[in-house]
């Protein structure tokens, strides 16, 4: 073989054509099936070289880097407009009548790229590294001249690119890329594609937990096996995703699941921080794995005075407090740390404390196999409190009346309830158990328990309320198809204030096709994409022809739908949609208050 033939196959063997991935991408589209879109990703990992799998994995959550990293790709309408105009000669005009007739620029740009005028000579070929470097270089552009570079770098790619890859090209520039697939589905295919067995997604499911990083895991997965995916450790200043808590109604039911002992601490209501920390160098990661150390300048200064480790990483909930009576003020207050600029002021005007609740790492060695008691110790030993930092109240509890006892001592501090955790155990990073649990107070409804739901669709307003969403279409979250199920409307408990809040938070969610991932027969006047949790209450949950949470799964042909709810005027930012009440939780609460019904009757 010549040099030359050698160099050409070397090339070969490591690059991926962008039509592969986006022939996926088309099929993806058109189903929702969880099956079929693991099938469909199984035949593409199979055809991906290593070294362009954690790309590929990026690329198919509409990502080029995992989230805590902060790359955002997103480039506006117009721009990409001018650029198929520049890249195909045809105007821009027409180009924007045909976007308007279909409301999806990538479809636009098939039909438009279709009727190409001008004709490319040198076609370079359009690998999916060159659209990942390309688009890459596209996030990380800054200043001044941006657009223009912008402009080019787009225009390269689509003079070289099919209709069909254009047309993705565009919905990836654009973030609208929807293949409704979470990462659990990602990971199902990873491990069949690369271990012939679905059921070692629990190791790869493990790594991701330690790690957040999906395409990694990938790419050791392709590289070395299952044996180095089972070498994942964790990394200082990369976050790790957080253990969750269930969810019971009673000191009662909360023995039952506990057993006779466990620890009790106060549930404070403020935002889940994750601290990485080394000398001065400190990084804040929210509950859903953002960088938000900039709205944090105070935890980052004054944070390393207390520590006496060379290295850590701390779990917290950073909470609003009234200064002069040092009492704890709800969630909404620290909504105005969330802002680019003037974080000085908000900070001196919304002060807070840190109240640590467990520690993941110290010393550069991981503290998850290590169980609760001695967490909790380490992090007593390794933390001076101050004014400012604190270790979360926490007292070990035996029957209901101790717990009845902490938890009025918690909600008289302007607390939200407890939380209840079992002493032998480690901390299961990323998933939800009975290993934690949480009492919160009750809400005066008769639910007992408020529920974070999705926001799925909106209806404008009349009256008071025009030019607002005036209700909402909501959603839960329905883990074993990864779809979200619509619930109930509710339009009461917002002030004008939370609906023009809410309308500049979901008028950029707005999609004109509804989300594959949306489950909901009911039609709304807009469609969101699923990203927003807010907090509802109910007075009952009933059974609903037309709902389709927990469809067929208490009686066939009908969902659960929730009666009377209202807005409790909190918005869970900080939560995924992912973090919503699940179906199992709403079916829990069904059968709970039919229980409740038949004691009453009992009595
Ligand atoms: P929820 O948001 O209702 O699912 O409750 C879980 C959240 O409670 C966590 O994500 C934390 O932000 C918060 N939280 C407050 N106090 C504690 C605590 N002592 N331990 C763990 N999480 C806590």
């Amino acid at each position: 073989m010549n040099k030359f033939k050698l160099l050409f196959k070397i090339k070969k063997t490591v690059s991926v054509e962008f039509s592969i991935l986006a022939d996926t991408f088309y099929k993806m589209e058109s189903t929702r099936k969880r099956l079929e879109l693991t099938q469909y990703l199984v035949e593409l990992f199979e055809k991906t070289p290593q070294e362009v799998i954690s790309k590929i994995v990026y690329l198919l959550q509409g990502k080029l880097r995992p989230d805590f990293e902060g790359v955002e790709l997103g480039v506006a309408e117009k721009l990409a407009i001018r650029a198929i105009s520049k890249s195909s000669g045809i105007p821009i005009k027409k180009i924007e009548d045909e976007y308007r007739k279909g409301g999806d620029l990538g479809h636009a740009a098939t039909v438009i790229l279709e009727q190409k005028t001008q004709t490319t000579f040198l076609v370079e070929d359009i690998t999916v590294e060159r659209v990942y470097e390309t688009l890459f270089k596209i996030a990380k552009l800054e200043g001044n001249r941006s657009q223009d570079m912008k402009m080019k770098y787009i225009s390269s790619l689509l003079n070289d690119a099919s209709p069909l890859e254009a047309s993705f090209i565009l919905k990836l520039l654009l973030g609208t890329l929807r293949l409704g697939i979470a990462e659990n589905t990602v990971m199902d295919a990873l491990a069949i594609a690369f271990s012939g067995n679905k059921e070692n997604r629990k190791i790869l499911e493990h790594a991701y937990n330690v790690s957040s990083d999906l395409g990694k895991v990938a790419e050791v997965l392709a590289s070395e096996g299952l044996e180095g995916v089972k070498e994942f450790k964790i990394i200082l200043f990369n976050p790790i995703r957080p253990m969750l808590a269930d969810r019971v109604k009673s000191e009662q039911e909360a023995i039952e699941k506990m057993g006779s002992e466990f620890a009790a601490e106060y549930k404070l209501d403020g935002e889940r921080v994750q601290l990485h920390i080394e000398g001065d160098k400190v990084v804040l990661f929210s509950r859903s794995l953002e960088n938000i150390s900039s709205y944090y300048p105070d935890i980052i200064e004054k944070i390393p005075k207390t520590i006496q480790a060379e290295n850590i990483i701390l779990e917290a909930e950073a909470v609003a407090i009234n200064e002069n009576t040092g009492e704890f003020l709800p969630f909404q207050e620290l909504m105005h740390r969330r802002r680019k600029y003037k974080i000085e002021k908000a900070v001196t005007q919304y002060p807070i404390t840190v109240n640590l609740f467990d520690v993941l790492y110290c010393n550069g060695k991981s503290c998850l196999e290590l169980d609760y008691k001695e967490r909790r110790k380490k992090m007593e030993k390794v933390v001076k409190e101050n004014d400012f930092v604190k270790h979360i109240p926490m007292t070990i509890v035996k029957n209901e009346n101790d717990i009845e006892d902490f938890f009025e001592n918690s909600i008289n501090a302007g607390s939200e309830g407890l939380m209840l955790k079992i002493l032998d155990s480690p901390y299961q990073a990323g998933s939800r158990g009975s290993h934690w649990l949480k009492l919160k107070r009750e809400y005066q409804n008769e639910l007992g328990d408020s529920l974070d739901l999705v926001v799925i669709g909106g209806f404008f307003g009349k009256g008071r309320r025009t030019g607002n969403y005036g209700t909402l279409l909501l959603a839960t979250y329905e883990e074993d198809e990864d779809t979200f199920t619509s619930i109930c409307k509710v339009g009461t408990g917002f002030s004008d204030e939370d609906l023009d809040q809410l309308y500049q938070i979901l008028n950029p969610k707005v999609t004109i096709k509804k989300n594959p991932r949306i489950d909901s027969e009911m039609e709304s006047d807009v469609w969101f994409e699923p990203e927003l949790v807010i907090e509802v209450v109910a007075s009952e949950i009933t059974l609903s022809p037309i709902h389709k949470a927990a469809r067929d799964k208490i009686r066939k042909g009908a969902g659960l739908a929730l009666r009377f709810p209202k807005f409790t005027g909190k918005m869970r930012i900080e939560k995924m949609a992912e973090d919503a009440s699940t179906n199992e939780e709403v079916i829990t609460l069904y059968q709970g208050q039919k229980k409740v019904a038949h004691d009453k009757s009992l009595m």
